[in-house]
């Protein structure tokens, strides 16, 4: 396994690669890496010729206020957890070379970024979506891994992917859960052990959304008002947002009603202290 550190060098390599007719699959990580992470780069393993994870915690998705300072790294953990899952490449730039001094350009999907993370966040998507296409245009990947468990990032990437004409595929993968049901994530490595014990409320609070659903009951107000009281009989949590839409783009029901055969997202955000959690189900009845 190879450690790239400059984008000059990826894109030579990977041009080499491509030029011998090797598949690349392509998995984008912030690093601090767990088995979330890692099946996104066993499922890159099993289908391309040549495996690229990149690791950037990327500043242009954080805003001001939020943890870009604390966000936990540790490199020597995710070399060897990458080498072990046979990656061929980790590309791991830095900033000077991702956002060199008079950096101006951005990408944003416009009608996606509007919804769920998007207005309580507004520059994470952009952010997303900006260091995404930079990182899909040096490491020219076949086919490029996401996680179901950033619901929204994944619809804005295949997005921009349609609407840019890019050469690649994007393939979305479950997401990976502890095992009384919380998605594994970076940032569950702030939660107190109080935090933790309380952070699986937003998995047990989708599963009640779900299970009406699937019990018979169409009214999304409904829902989503029983699934708010159910949060609050925790603790910490303080809810962002819930949310009841149609999987494909994020719009809304008709009539505030759930429509059979459609895919149907469940996402919510909450703050658990001070760390905040995000997750989602997709199905259909
Ligand atoms: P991050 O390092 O948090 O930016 O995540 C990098 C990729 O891993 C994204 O595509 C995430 O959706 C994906 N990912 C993060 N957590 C999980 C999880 N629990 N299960 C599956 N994929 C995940």
């Amino acid at each position: 396994m190879k450690i790239v550190k400059t984008i000059k060098v990826m894109k030579e390599t990977v041009d080499e690669l491509r030029a011998q007719g090797k598949s690349i699959g392509f998995v984008p990580t912030m690093g601090y890496l767990h088995e979330g992470h890692l099946s996104l780069v066993r499922e890159a393993r099993k289908n391309n010729d040549i495996v690229v994870v990149s690791i950037y915690v990327n500043p242009a998705q954080f805003a001001p206020h939020e943890d870009l300072e604390t966000y936990p790294r540790n490199f020597e953990r995710d070399e060897n957890l990458c080498a072990r899952e046979g990656t061929d490449y980790i590309f791991y730039p830095d900033d000077q070379k991702m956002y060199p001094e008079r950096y101006q350009t951005y990408i944003r999907v416009t009608e996606i970024e509007k919804k769920l993370c998007g207005i309580s966040r507004p520059i994470f998507l952009k952010g997303v979506a900006t260091v995404c296409t930079k990182l899909f245009n040096i490491v020219k990947p076949t086919h490029a891994y996401f996680g179901q468990k950033d619901y929204q990032q994944s619809l804005i990437i295949k997005q921009l992917v349609k609407d840019l004409n890019l050469d690649l595929n994007i393939v979305v993968c479950p997401i990976v859960r502890e095992k009384d049901g919380l998605a594994m994530s970076s940032r569950n490595e702030y939660l107190s052990e109080n935090e933790r014990k309380e952070a699986v409320c937003l998995y047990k609070t989708w599963n009640l959304g779900k299970k009406m659903i699937e019990e018979g009951e169409r009214n999304i107000e409904k829902i989503k008002k029983k699934m708010k009281e159910h949060i609050e009989n925790y603790a910490f949590p303080k809810i962002d947002y819930i949310e009841i839409y149609n999987a494909e783009d994020l719009s809304e029901f008709e009539n505030n009603a759930i429509k059979e055969g459609r895919e149907i997202a469940i996402a919510l955000a909450a703050m658990v202290g001070k760390t905040r959690l995000i997750d989602n189900v997709v199905f259909k009845i």
